[in-house]
């Protein structure tokens, strides 16, 4: 067994894990990766929809080779078929090759200094005498930091003795990228209800005006068959070809309670720092990747590595993103407690009083606090969501209790 000595070894090269490295490299310090896989971005588990606005948050081009389409809206599909559609003017997100992408980002860091090793599974960390030590089967990595960047799995923060995401707010998803088919190449679809998909939606994400990554998430259920019956009433009497299938953990349940403990900082879908309404993680675990390399950096250079210096990296994403992570898990409830009923009378609503032009206006892919409290306060909302739930709580919880 051999020992290594680093400054901060990041657990995990997904989009969190790589950010975090490239903003720990670019202030000097001395940076490893260590990745499981023998390739960056395979396997891929994702659809790839990121908004422009994240990306330029996140300091990444918008217009790399990774990026495979732009849309600039999305058409809402209820249960019984009444439908409404948000957009811009142009282009609010893109869609691009995980695998592909996560490589950008590989190559963004080591350019700046970070080192990235395949094939290297932790199984372990422990706290030792001044440091950490990660061990992986051939190699003990002693390093002063370590940032968990291992995404749903959750194994290093159940050890670290951390209170892990809860599964019960996990789906599996499931994507097969179409050939062949008839698409709006600028609009998303979004499909909601029981039939589609229980618990969580359908999506259809064109890739161009004939080809389109189209999967679902739902709860307890199986969400391939599921899918294969939305493909088939979606795309009926078309010829198409299925390209790839993709699985994996979509995370429903806001943040871990804490990110943080000796030596430690914990980021991305490790810390459950995803979009509960959406299952969205690249572009808030991203941010939270970069506040986490800057804060390891710091540690690093005042040689702080205790948890009242570490804290400093729960105070800022939490005071950035605590407030929409907290909108985003009300919004999560109220939608799981929905009836297709009340999804159709929702929809209804928002068609009559014109409420697309300001979820349109106000919307933010990834800040979403503003659009899911000016609906939530809607008298006519309210009045449909109430019955569901406790008022009280639900009044205090937006604030006009
Ligand atoms: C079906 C589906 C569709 C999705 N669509 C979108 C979308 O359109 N937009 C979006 O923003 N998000 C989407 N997501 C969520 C997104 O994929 C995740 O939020 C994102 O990948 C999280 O990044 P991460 O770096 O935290 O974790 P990951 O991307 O999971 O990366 C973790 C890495 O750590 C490695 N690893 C794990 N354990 C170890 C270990 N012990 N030692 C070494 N390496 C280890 C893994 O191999 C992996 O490479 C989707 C998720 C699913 C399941």
């Amino acid at each position: 067994m051999s020992f290594e000595e680093r400054q901060i070894l990041i657990i995990g090269a997904g989009p969190s894990g790589l950010i975090a490295a490239r903003e720990a490299a670019r202030r000097g310090v001395d940076v490893l990766v260590v990745e499981e896989d023998s390739e960056i971005g395979v396997p891929c588990h994702c659809a790839g929809l990121l908004s422009l606005r994240g990306l330029k948050r996140l300091n990444i081009s918008a217009d790399g080779s990774y990026v495979q389409n732009k849309v600039r809206g999305a058409f809402f599909h209820s249960p019984s078929g009444l439908s409404f559609k948000v957009e811009k003017q142009s282009p609010v997100a893109c869609v691009v090759d995980r695998s592909s992408f996560d490589k950008y980002l590989a190559s963004q860091a080591t350019r700046i200094g970070a080192e990235i090793r395949l094939n290297s599974r932790v199984q372990e960390i422990q706290l030792e005498n001044g440091c950490v030590a990660a061990r992986s089967k051939k190699r003990v990595f002693k390093a002063s930091i370590v940032i968990d960047a291992e995404g749903a799995s959750s194994r290093i923060v159940k050890a670290a003795g951390l209170k892990s995401t809860n599964p019960s707010h996990f789906l599996p998803g499931f994507q097969l990228d179409l050939y062949g088919v008839d698409v709006d190449p600028n609009y998303v679809e979004v499909h909601v209800g029981s039939r589609v998909a229980p618990g969580f939606f359908a999506w259809v994400i064109p890739l161009s005006s004939n080809s389109a990554r189209v999967g679902l998430g739902c709860r307890k259920a199986n969400p391939k068959e599921l899918l294969q019956r939305f493909i088939e009433r979606r795309f009926k009497g078309e010829e198409y070809e299925i390209l790839t299938s993709r699985s994996g953990t979509i995370i429903t349940s806001g943040p871990i309670e804490k990110t943080f403990s000796n030596r430690l900082l914990i980021v991305g879908d490790a810390a459950g720092q995803v979009k509960p309404t959406t299952g969205g993680g690249v572009i808030l675990g991203g941010l939270c990747g970069a506040i986490a390399g800057k804060v390891a950096a710091e540690a690093v250079n005042l040689g702080r590595f205790d948890e009242d210096f570490l804290r400093l990296y729960e105070e800022s994403w939490r005071k950035s993103l605590g407030r929409e992570f907290k909108y985003m898990i009300l919004a999560r409830r109220i939608l799981n407690a929905l009836s297709d009923r009340m999804i159709d009378k929702g929809f209804e609503l928002i068609i009559k009083e014109g409420l697309q032009e300001v979820i349109s206006r106000e919307g933010d892919m990834d800040f979403q606090s503003n659009v899911i409290l000016e609906l939530v306060r809607r008298r006519r909302i309210l009045r449909i969501l109430l019955p569901l739930l406790k008022l009280q709580h639900l009044l205090h919880e937006i604030g006009l209790g």
